[in-house]
């Protein structure tokens, strides 16, 4: 099919022409780029703790750390979107605002409620937590957590608060593994769950682990989410196509230097080398059905 709605956002949602095209260039500061082109930073964070479980210790960041990283965002004067916000612009071809910058979270963990919430609250800072059901502490628990999770309570108050809560699947396992009846239940169970608790049912997904074939975004998009979001390491483009937009992993070794460049669009291809070496290995251990091993466990 030629006209795959998957890869790409649908017609007259294109770079604004004439006087919304000049707008928009001063909008970004200036530059003269077209909003299609605009490099957008989506961080992904996972637990915000001081001491997170082994398991997640690698891919945590403490809240001091947390709390420095948001002060930047706002020092850089970026303007934090949800994931729903930068889908909706791009898709509707709307201008972005200066410095766009999406502030998400992978899995559940308590510590974004107990630690990054009031940061995030202080600086009113919109962001996303994209919430795995059966790993949140409550009535629809399925085991299998890494870490101390979430309460159903404390999603309602994120929620409450401003938060985009998106999906993550029920019990995050490599969707592109699954057979089509079990990745159907996965992705509707899930926004099941999260509309049923909530009142709204999710529109954004983020792929656990990070990764997703053509088969698991089509999937991710019957079950009805308008956008899902990879790992790539590199920034989000428009281009990238709703179902597969990039984002840049932070962790409990990214310094300041580093942050600022994320924030900056600026030089990632050497920070994220190893990142990228890894995601290509990945990719070949899928390709010959391999990947029952748990290669990169800590990985979305
Ligand atoms: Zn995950």
């Amino acid at each position: 099919m030629s006209g795959d709605l998957l890869s790409r956002y649908p017609p007259g949602g294109g770079a604004p022409r004439g006087r919304a095209a000049r707008a928009t260039a001063g909008e970004t500061g200036g530059r003269a780029r077209r909003p299609d082109d605009q490099p957008v930073p989506i961080l992904m964070y996972h637990a915000v703790a001081r001491s997170p479980a082994a398991a997640t210790r690698a891919l945590s960041v403490t809240p001091d750390a947390f709390a420095g990283q948001m002060a930047m965002v706002t020092a850089y004067g970026c303007t934090p979107l949800t994931t729903a916000q930068l889908a909706a612009r791009w898709r509707t071809g709307r201008p972005l605002p200066p410095r766009p910058v999406l502030i998400t979270f992978d899995d559940g963990y308590e510590g974004v409620y107990r630690h990054a919430l009031p940061v995030l609250a202080e600086l009113a800072l919109p962001a996303t937590v994209f919430v795995t059901t059966g790993w949140l502490r409550g009535r629809h628990e399925a085991g299998g957590a890494p870490d101390r999770m979430l309460d159903w309570g404390q999603v309602r108050e994120l929620a409450a608060a401003g938060v985009e809560i998106g999906g993550h699947s029920h019990t995050h396992p490599q969707l592109d593994q699954l057979a089509p009846g079990r990745l159907a239940t996965e992705l509707a169970y899930c926004r099941e769950l999260v509309g049923a608790e909530l009142g709204t049912a999710p529109t954004s997904f983020a792929y656990p682990f990070g990764y997703s074939d053509r088969r698991v975004r089509q999937a991710v998009r019957a079950a009805g989410y308008a956008q899902s979001l990879a790992v790539g390491n590199v920034p989000a483009r428009r281009a990238q196509g709703p179902y597969a937009l990039r984002r840049v992993t932070v962790r409990r070794s990214t310094g300041p230097e580093l942050f600022g460049r994320l924030l900056e669009c600026r030089a990632l291809t050497r920070a994220y080398a190893p990142d990228r070496a890894l995601t290509r290995g990945y990719a070949v251990v899928r390709r010959t059905r391999q990947a029952r091993r748990k290669v990169l466990r800590t990985r979305g």
